[in-house]
């Protein structure tokens, strides 16, 4: 039987960062919200990942919220990237800190979430029975939530142990003396396979598409070094916001314009652009990336940081033939999402790791006992993939999202997400989707980005508090310049040679359209800024 209705002024969909924060922005402006979460703790993305060496990509002390000053001080990151383990205690602080936990349904799947234009409210239903009436519904769902399982033959006859990465079994896996597989050399694998090598008795990687990767140079952070840097917390904050680039953070202690050293690759002798490469190499992290201005719009400049990983690769494998194998030839450097790994490349020259090139010889098919590759088994005791996601538009289009006269989110997106500054559909009035498609989301470093979008939120729904207005949605005009802006910038860059899951490229009939916007943290901050300055420009209201 249903439940009774209940009303609310707002519905949170995920309890991760973006929720939290939702819930806790919402609270303050006296909104009555209510918080649904498909897993049984707060954490999110780093609830599920669980895998070993699961780890932040972006330095600790950028990956965090900026919103109270006494929690940044207070908190204490012990590593420079922080450890999935540690992440999740942070989300769980967070949580407590600021008593979130009360209006969070754990356990709780949002099954269809349908607009009723009359009342200009949601209504949305969860698998196990909840009603909810409520003005406004926040999708805080998630970038990378919906794990891809591959269509590989005989997956399920698999007698040993199967894992996916991204559903990590809460009580770990023991990997001793066995025999394990992994399937994938994304992020993940990239930070699963050095520390499963350690442990497994052997350890094959069935590899389709290398993947650039860069040392994440990680360590214990010094306890001197972290008051010096809190010391700065607001202008380093500040970097991290308006900044060129897309907030990742560094490691200055005071707080520099964030930005290439140069523009363009040509600007820069050889000698000197190798110089620069090193330097970045040496300091570890991603924005590796931003050594050079240019590196992802200039085919040249990519080239020249591609033939520099890969002569690092070539110099660190010991095998010749295997370091060709893990060279990345099809696609631009950073087109897919540059990996940081500690020690990646140089675990294949340990005796129990060998390499299997899947490009050349597909997998054939799983079977009771192994994975079978050019009619060979390769004999396993545990299979691990880290095959990825339906990112970006997974979560969403797995609810049932119904806007104005009923059109569901999935016909609107049916070629491909369309939004408002990735924040809201047109046609889906007073919905929100936190670091949607369209806005930079994955390009950004994620907390970065769900503070701007919270606290654009916050405003813009406290604005229609204090006008008692009922109901917000994008015109179409707004909605269609926009798109055609992301494209832009888009298409001025490498991304869209990369074949990668911003594309949707990894999901079979997924419509392949470059889905984050590659203009910067800064440069989007300052967009949505002014639309709300400007009476929310690209807005109807009612
Ligand atoms: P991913 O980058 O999509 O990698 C999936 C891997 O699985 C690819 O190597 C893919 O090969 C392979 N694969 C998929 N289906 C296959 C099949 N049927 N046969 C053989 N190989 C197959 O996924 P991910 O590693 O989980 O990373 C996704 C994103 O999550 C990252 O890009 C990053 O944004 C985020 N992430 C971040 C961190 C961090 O903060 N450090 C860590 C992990 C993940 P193809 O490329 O050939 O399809």
């Amino acid at each position: 039987m249903a439940n009774q209705e209940e009303t609310f002024d707002a519905v949170i969909v995920g309890a991760g960062f973006a929720g939290l924060y939702m819930l806790h922005r919402l609270r303050n402006l006296g909104l009555s919200a209510v918080v649904f979460e498909q897993g049984d703790n707060v954490g999110g993305t780093w609830y599920w990942n669980r895998y070993p060496g699961a780890r932040c990509d972006a330095e600790s002390l950028a990956y965090s919220f900026s919103f109270s000053e006494q929690l940044e001080q207070d908190w204490a990151w012990s590593e420079r990237y922080a450890t999935q383990p540690e992440i999740l205690a942070y989300a769980e602080h967070v949580a407590d800190r600021f008593d979130l936990r009360r209006d969070i349904r754990f356990d709780c799947r949002v099954e269809s979430a349908v607009f009723d234009e009359v009342a200009n409210r949601w209504q949305v239903s969860s698998e196990r029975g909840d009603r909810i009436s409520a003005q406004f519904c926040i999708m805080a769902t998630g970038c990378l939530s919906v794990p891809q399982r591959p269509d590989i033959a005989g997956l399920d006859d698999f007698a040993g142990d199967l894992h996916q990465a991204s559903l990590w079994p809460h009580e770990g896996v023991d990997f001793t003396n066995k025999r394990v597989g992994v399937i994938g050399t994304g992020s993940s694998a990239i930070q699963a396979i050095p520390v499963i090598a350690e442990q497994a008795g052997n350890l094959t990687v069935f590899q389709r598409t290398p993947n650039f990767s860069v040392p994440a140079v990680n360590g214990v952070l010094d306890p001197q070094w972290v008051a010096q840097f809190k010391a700065n917390y607001r202008a380093h904050r500040a970097n991290h916001k308006q900044g060129l680039g897309q907030g990742f953070g560094d490691l200055e202690i005071e707080p520099k314009e964030q930005g290439p050293v140069a523009m363009a690759g040509a600007e820069l002798t050889d000698a000197q652009l190798q110089a620069v490469l090193e330097s970045y190499w040496q300091t570890g992290g991603a924005r590796f990336m931003g050594a050079v201005g240019d590196a992802i719009v200039s085919e040249e400049t990519n080239r020249a940081f591609a033939d520099f990983v890969h002569a690092k690769i070539r110099a660190t494998v010991n095998d010749p033939a295997v370091a060709e194998v893990l060279c990345p030839q099809n696609h631009p450097i950073g087109s897919k999402r540059i990996c940081v790994d500690s020690d990646y490349y140089k675990t294949y020259n340990r005796a129990n790791v060998q390499l299997v090139d899947v490009a050349a010889s597909p997998i054939q098919k799983i079977t009771a006992t192994g994975v079978q590759v050019d009619g060979d088994v390769h004999e396993l005791d545990v299979l691990v993939l880290a095959t990825g996601f339906d990112a970006m538009t997974g979560a969403l289009l797995r609810m049932d999202i119904r806007g104005v006269a009923g059109v569901t989110l999935a016909d609107k997106w049916a070629a491909g997400p369309v939004s408002y500054l990735g924040l809201t559909v047109a046609g889906f009035p007073n919905l929100f989707t936190i670091t949607g498609p369209g806005s930079p989301s994955v390009l950004s470093n994620m907390l970065v980005s769900i503070e701007q979008h919270v606290d654009w939120l916050a405003d813009c729904i406290a604005h229609m508090q204090s006008q008692q207005l009922a109901r917000i949605e994008a015109a179409d005009t707004a909605q269609s310049q926009w798109v055609a802006h992301v494209n832009e910038i888009a298409n001025a860059t490498l991304f869209p040679k990369g074949g990668s899951w911003y594309l949707g490229a990894n999901v079979a009939g997924k419509p392949r359209v470059f889905m984050p916007y590659a203009g910067g943290v800064g440069a989007y901050r300052e967009f949505c800024d002014a639309v709300a300055q400007d009476d929310y420009r690209g807005f109807e209201f009612a």
